[in-house]
């Protein structure tokens, strides 16, 4: 169960997002620098999400009705425009994703230069600023919270401590929450890339999906938020595609589910909470003021 589920539109008894960071072929080039310009395999690999996957996903939310939120770095925008003028064509929110897929703890202390970057190219190539972020490899930091909270974003997807949309308090302000879990994301079961340091098993895609159809099931009973955090490049490809794209059409005919983007989702919490009819649970950030020793 969960102890203060929100109360969904319509009587949705689950709120619902797949969620799709476009991380393209910036993995390689952050990985390997000096070289990755010559590395054709990981580049092939990383543009099959736009040029392949993108189209073939929006094809499906188009003929369902939906609409979904894609995060996608800056650098990815700048590379890829046709595929983020399709994902903005069918109404669908993208969110921050870093400028190159840089990892936030890598540049630690830098990272206002990076996040302001990616914000220009946003509003040069999407012609608005983003609602939402997702950190490269989920890793915030407290400089990253508070950046967001400057930079007037409504909500971070990268953290983990609930199961349903929170609300974290930090003495300059406060951001939503949209939670993530290892276990709703196709990292581990279909990534298999060497040069990243990554070689987990490839799963069948039935199986590798099986876990998240599981995840579901467990927040539809409890009227919960299933998120998957997934990306074009894995599970995009065709054979995923067809199974994810056949649980879709399952669950919207059969389950009471509200598919929405994440600022609709969040914007819906923090609706509730200004009319005094909903009170998302509250983290109080930052956790730690130095080295825990
Ligand atoms: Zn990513």
């Amino acid at each position: 169960m969960i102890e203060n589920p929100v109360p969904w539109p319509n009587g949705a008894k689950c709120a619902c997002a797949i969620t799709f960071d476009m991380d393209a072929d910036s993995l390689i080039h952050v990985a390997r620098p000096d070289d990755s310009f010559n590395r054709l395999y990981p580049i092939t690999m990383g543009r099959y999400g736009p040029t392949v996957a993108i189209p073939r996903i929006l094809k499906t939310y188009e003929r369902l009705g939906i609409k979904q939120s894609f995060f996608i770095p800056g650098w990815c925008l700048e590379h890829y425009p046709d595929a983020v003028e399709a994902i903005l064509k069918g109404g669908h929110e993208i969110g921050h994703h870093g400028w190159i897929h840089e990892d936030p703890i890598a540049t630690a202390g830098n990272q206002r230069e990076w996040i302001e970057k990616a914000l220009q190219s946003h509003e040069r190539i999407c012609g608005l600023r983003p609602r939402g972020y997702r950190a490269p490899v989920y890793n915030v930091t407290q400089e990253v919270v508070d950046l967001l909270i400057e930079h007037g974003f409504k909500y971070d997807s990268s953290l983990m401590a609930d199961d349903i949309p929170y609300l974290m308090k930090t003495p300059n302000g406060e951001l939503y929450e949209a939670p993530v879990h290892w276990g709703t994301d196709d990292w581990p079961p279909f990534a298999h890339y060497d040069e990243i340091g990554y070689m987990m098993p490839v799963r069948a895609p039935s199986q590798g999906l099986a876990g998240f159809w599981e995840e579901f099931e467990a927040h539809y009973e409890a009227g919960g938020f299933f998120m998957l955090i997934v990306h074009p490049f894995l599970t995009g490809r065709l054979a995923r595609w067809r199974l994810v794209e056949q649980w879709l059409e399952q669950t919207m005919k059969h389950r009471s589910v509200w598919f929405a983007p994440l600022e609709e989702i969040i914007g819906h919490v923090a609706a509730r909470r200004e009319a005094g009819t909903y009170e998302p649970r509250i983290e109080t950030l930052p956790y730690f003021e130095g080295p825990v020793s």
